[in-house]
C-alpha cells in the first residue's frame, strides 16, 4: 500500500468534483481527485451510445441552466450554450391534432396557439404574468447561490425588498399547486407549468413537504431567468472543459480509482487495478451522493449502491430504501438523502424527425424546445397515483428534446447530411420503487415500451420505423432505469440530484458558525465536506456544489 499526502482529496470525479479541484488547484492547493469510472464527468458526460454509430449523445443530463457565469469566467471555461427559440410544445391529449407551442420570439403566434387548444382568452396573458412574478423571486435569489447561505428570514427580506412578497408566499410557503391552479384555468397549460416541479422528483402538486416547490424553484432560478440551454458538443463538452481547468490548475485526476473508505480524520483508502492505496489530506471533499458518503465513512472493502447493498444483506450503515440516514454524517447537509429518483431516460437516434399529427406545427419547431407528452395537470396527477399504487403510468408523461437540432456537432458529417437526429426522452413518475434487481431487465423493456407508446400517440407515424440501427443491426435506442443510473454513476435510487433537493437558504435556527456550515457543505465531520449535488445548493449541472465547497476550504485557512 502506498501513502501520499495532499491539501484536499476529492472523492468522485463528477462535474462538481472537477469544479472544486479547479478552484482549489488555482488557489495553490495540492489536490487529488479519485474517480471510480474510466471517464470523468459523472452524469454530465457524452457517449457514443450505439455501436459503430458516430453520434455522441449527452447520455444522462442534457440541458444547462444553473451553471453560473461566474464559474465559467473564474475557470476560463470555453463553453458555448445555445438558447432555444421555442420554449415548449405540448400536443393536446384530447386531440393531438392540435397543441400548444410556446415561441419565445413570437408572442402573437403563441397567443393563437393558446386559443387553438381552447384555453380562456386571457390564459396566455396570465401564463406570461405568472412567469414574470416568478422572476421577481428567482432574480433576487440567484446571486445568493454562490455566496454564503442566507437564513430563511434574510432570503425572505431580500425577495420582499425586490417586490416579491406574494411570490415568496406562493412559491416558498404554500404548495406550488395552489398558485398554478388558481392562476391558470386550462388543464394542459397548468400541466406544462407544473412539470418543472417534477423533474427527478416524485411528488404531487399539493404535497405538504413542498419537494415539488423546491424542484420547481431549481428549474426556474438558473441565471435568474430559468432558461435551459443546449451545451454545444453535448454535456461531455462541459465536463471536458472542467477537466481541462482542473488539470491546468495542477490537480491530480485519477480515474478507475474507487474510494472504498473515508476516515473522518482525513484519509481515504482507494483501489486502483486491485491494489489498495491510502492518501491523507487536510480536507476531504465528497462529490458522491450523501448516502454513498455515509457508507464510505463506515466502509470496509466494497461499496455497493442502494438496492444491491440491501440485496447482499449488508448491515444498515447506509439504508438507502426505507429509513432516513441515521449515522449523522452527510445527513447534516441534506436530510432527504434517501429520497428515490422517479425518471426513465431514453436516448434514440432517428433517420429523421418524425411527422406530427398536428399539422399546424413543424417537427423542427415542436422538437426545438421541450416537447411535453401527456403532461396535462390531470394526467400528471393520474400518473402519480398509478405509480404510487405500483404501476407504470399509462399514458406515461414524457419530456423530449432534440439536441441535434440546436447543435448538430454531436453527429458525424455523414449522419448530419443524411438528416439524422437524436432524441432524449425523460419519462416522469416512474419511481425507483417500481424497479428491483430482479425485475430490472423486464422493467427496462416495459418502461421503454411505455415511452414509445406515449410518443406514438402524438406522432403521425410509428417512431420505431425511424430508429437507425447500429453496427450489429440493433435499433439505436437505449433506456436507463433508476437502477441502471444507480449502478452506472452511483446515484442512490437513481435520484438525479443525489437525494431530495433542499431550499437554497438555511433554516433560521441553523448553526452557521463554520465556513462549511455557511457555504452549505458541512457534514458532521469538520474536515469532510460535500462538494456535489448533495450539497445544499448543489443539484443539477451547475458546479455550484464544487464552487461552494472550495470556497469553504479557502475561507477556513
Ligand atoms: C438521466 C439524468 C438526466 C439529467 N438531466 C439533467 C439536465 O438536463 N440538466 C441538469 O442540470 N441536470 C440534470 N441531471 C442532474 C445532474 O446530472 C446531476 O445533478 C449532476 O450530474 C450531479 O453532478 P455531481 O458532480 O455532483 O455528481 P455525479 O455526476 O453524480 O458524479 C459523481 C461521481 O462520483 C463517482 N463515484 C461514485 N462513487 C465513487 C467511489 N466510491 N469512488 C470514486 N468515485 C466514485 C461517480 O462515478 C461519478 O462520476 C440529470 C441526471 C440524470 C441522471
Amino acid at each position: 500500500m502506498t501513502t501520499t499526502t495532499y491539501d484536499a482529496i476529492i472523492v468522485g470525479g463528477g462535474h462538481n468534483g472537477l469544479t472544486a479541484a479547479a478552484y482549489l488547484g488555482k488557489a495553490g492547493k495540492r489536490v487529488l481527485l479519485l474517480e471510480r469510472l474510466e471517464t470523468l464527468g459523472g452524469a454530465a458526460v457524452s457517449a457514443q451510445a450505439f455501436d459503430g454509430v458516430e453520434a455522441w449523445l449527452s447520455r444522462y443530463s442534457y440541458l444547462v441552466s444553473l451553471l453560473p457565469q461566474r464559474i465559467i469566467d473564474d475557470l476560463k471555461l470555453d463553453i458555448t450554450l445555445v438558447r432555444r427559440r421555442y420554449s415548449s410544445y405540448t400536443p393536446d391529449p384530447r386531440d393531438p391534432r392540435r397543441g400548444l407551442l410556446v415561441d419565445n420570439d413570437d408572442a402573437r403566434a403563441t397567443a393563437e396557439s393558446f386559443t387553438r387548444i381552447g384555453a380562456p382568452a386571457d390564459e396566455f396573458e396570465l401564463f406570461s404574468l405568472f412567469y414574470e412574478h416568478c422572476r421577481r423571486l428567482t432574480e433576487a435569489l440567484w446571486p445568493t447561490m454562490t455566496a454564503p447561505l442566507l437564513t430563511r428570514s434574510e432570503a425572505k427580506r431580500l425577495v420582499t425588498g425586490a417586490g416579491g412578497s406574494s411570490e415568496w408566499q406562493a412559491m416558498i410557503e404554500r404548495p406550488i399547486g395552489e398558485v398554478i391552479s388558481t392562476h391558470l384555468q386550462n388543464d394542459l397549460v397548468r400541466g406544462v407549468v407544473f412539470t418543472d416541479g417534477l423533474i427527478g422528483t416524485f411528488s404531487r402538486a399539493d404535497d405538504a413537504d413542498l419537494q415539488q416547490n423546491i424542484c420547481f424553484l431549481y428549474h426556474l432560478i438558473g441565471g435568474g431567468t430559468g432558461d435551459w440551454d443546449v451545451p454545444v458538443g453535448g454535456m461531455g463538452a462541459v465536463s471536458a472543459e472542467l477537466t481541462r481547468a482542473a488539470r491546468n490548475a495542477g490537480a491530480t485526476l485519477l480515474t478507475r480509482a474507487e474510494v472504498v473508505a473515508v476516515a473522518p480524520s482525513s484519509s481515504v483508502r482507494y483501489r486502483v487495478n486491485g491494489t489498495e492505496h491510502e492518501a491523507h489530506a487536510d480536507w476531504i471533499l465528497s462529490n458522491v451522493a450523501p448516502a454513498v458518503l455515509d457508507r464510505l465513512l463506515v466502509a470496509g472493502t466494497e461499496v455497493r449502491y442502494g438496492r444491491e447493498q440491501l440485496a447482499a444483506g449488508e448491515p444498515s450503515a447506509g439504508p438507502f430504501e426505507s429509513r432516513p440516514f441515521g449515522i449523522g454524517t452527510a445527513a447534516a447537509a441534506n436530510p432527504n438523502t434517501s429520497r428515490e429518483g422517479a425518471q426513465v431516460k431514453v436516448n434514440l437516434l432517428l433517420s429523421r424527425l418524425p411527422k406530427l399529427r398536428d399539422s399546424n406545427v413543424t417537427p423542427e419547431a415542436a422538437f426545438g424546445g421541450t416537447f411535453h407528452i401527456h403532461e396535462s395537470w390531470s394526467e400528471l396527477d393520474a400518473a402519480y397515483l398509478a405509480a404510487a399504487a405500483g404501476s407504470i403510468p399509462d399514458p406515461l408523461p414524457c419530456e423530449i428534446y432534440c439536441h441535434s437540432l440546436a447543435d448538430p456537432s454531436i453527429l458525424s458529417p455523414e449522419l448530419r447530411e443524411a438528416g439524422a437526429h437524436t432524441l432524449t426522452v425523460f419519462g416522469l413518475h416512474t419511481p425507483a420503487r417500481l424497479v428491483t434487481a430482479e425485475n430490472n431487465d423486464e422493467m427496462r423493456e416495459r418502461l421503454q415500451a411505455a415511452v414509445l407508446a406515449s410518443l406514438n400517440s402524438v406522432l403521425a407515424e410509428p417512431i420505431e420505423n425511424l430508429l437507425m440501427t447500429d453496427a450489429t443491426g440493433r435499433p439505436c435506442i437505449e433506456t436507463k432505469t433508476t437502477l441502471d443510473i444507480e449502478r452506472a454513476v452511483g446515484m442512490p435510487l437513481g435520484n438525479i440530484f443525489h437525494g431530495g433537493l433542499d431550499w437554497p437558504f438555511a433554516k433560521d435556527d441553523a448553526v452557521l458558525d463554520t465556513p462549511a456550515q455557511r457555504w452549505g457543505v458541512a457534514t458532521a465531520h469538520p474536515r469532510v465536506l460535500v462538494c456535489g449535488s448533495g450539497a445544499r445548493r448543489g443539484g443539477a449541472v451547475s458546479g455550484i456544489g464544487g464552487h461552494n465547497a472550495a470556497m469553504a476550504v479557502l475561507e477556513s485557512e
